[in-house]
């Protein structure tokens, strides 16, 4: 059919369209594998605590090592997931990593494990009528605290559909926290706030990025954290990459930080020793 339409223009066209659509095709193949091929893991990302920069939890953040590509980030390869359901299985395993991880920590470190981490889920997960069942079976598997996990949510997951406010009730029925994660990018609204049951919110990077400069973003940084406060919602700023952002962002009244500035995504191992060596310098 291809080449019996033949136009010049439409040739010009749609080559590249097939192209991006036969790569989408091929990557949505080797995805279906990589669960089963041992090709995800999991990083943890510190979210800390202001001023000091102390450990104060994690984010579950999924990586894909692909056998010839290398490693794909999350962002080409999640949409994908959720475009062909694979997303199901590789939440659910996420999820039980998490889970297993936290309780892990629980179990060696004590009073000095990290009290929170937090979890990725997607809005197609989300909506999932198992996906609450997933979770009640995996907490009982891996014997995880829920007071400890966060499931970080997007503003479109829970506009989507009534069922998705429905299963985030259900979840903190069980004790687990809903952070609405990078808040400022979708079509936020405050009142999506009041009518969802949010412990945190996660403050965009793009906001926070400007948290140090003269710009709309350091206004909306600032007046997020009273709004935040009022309704005891915990604020996490976002994409911290500086020392003066970092700094400027305690100044307004932020407690809780996550960037590059205080640690890049890391294995469980290395994310393990930050916190016990935080532990061992305050004498725990
Ligand atoms: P997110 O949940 O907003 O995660 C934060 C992203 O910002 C991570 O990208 C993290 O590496 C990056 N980041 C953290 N600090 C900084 C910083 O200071 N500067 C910059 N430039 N970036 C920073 P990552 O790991 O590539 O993940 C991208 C997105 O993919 C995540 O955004 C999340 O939406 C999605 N994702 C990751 N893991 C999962 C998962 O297990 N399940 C689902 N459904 N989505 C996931
Ligand atoms: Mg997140
Ligand atoms: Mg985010
Ligand atoms: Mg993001």
């Amino acid at each position: 059919a291809a080449k019996a339409a033949g136009g010049r223009r439409w040739q010009w066209f749609d080559p590249g369209m097939d192209r991006a659509g036969a790569e989408a095709a091929r990557l949505a193949d080797d995805l279906r594998g990589a669960l089963p091929g041992g090709q995800l893991f999991v990083l943890f990302q510190p979210i800390v605590a202001l001023p000091d920069g102390r450990p104060a939890g994690a984010e579950a953040l999924l990586r894909w090592q692909h056998p010839t590509r290398g490693l794909v980030p999350p962002d080409q390869f999640i949409p994908i997931a959720e475009r062909t359901g694979t997303i199901t299985d590789i939440g659910a395993w996420v999820f039980t990593q998490a889970c297993r991880q936290i309780a892990e920590w629980q179990r060696r470190y004590g009073a000095a494990a990290p009290d929170r981490l937090s979890v990725n889920v997607s809005a197609r997960q989300l909506a999932d009528p198992r996906f609450v069942d997933t979770v009640i079976r995996v907490l009982d598997e891996t014997g995880a605290d829920p007071a400890r996990l966060l499931v970080e949510v997007t503003e479109t997951a829970v506009l989507n559909t009534e069922t998705a406010a429905g299963h985030l009730a259900r979840l903190k029925a069980l004790g687990l926290r809903v952070a609405l994660d990078d808040f400022g990018t979708g079509h936020s609204s405050l009142s999506l706030l009041l009518n969802c049951p949010v412990d945190v919110l996660k403050v965009d990077k793009s906001f926070v990025s400007g948290a140090a400069a003269d710009n709309a973003g350091a206004v909306i940084v600032k007046n997020l954290i009273g709004f935040t406060n009022d309704f005891r919602i915990d604020a996490v700023a976002e994409g911290v990459e500086t020392a003066e952002q970092a700094e400027r962002l305690y100044d307004v009244g932020y407690r809780l930080a996550q960037g590059y500035h205080f640690g890049r995504p890391m294995t469980a191992a290395a994310f393990e020793r930050t916190f016990t060596a935080q532990a061992a310098t305050a004498g725990a």
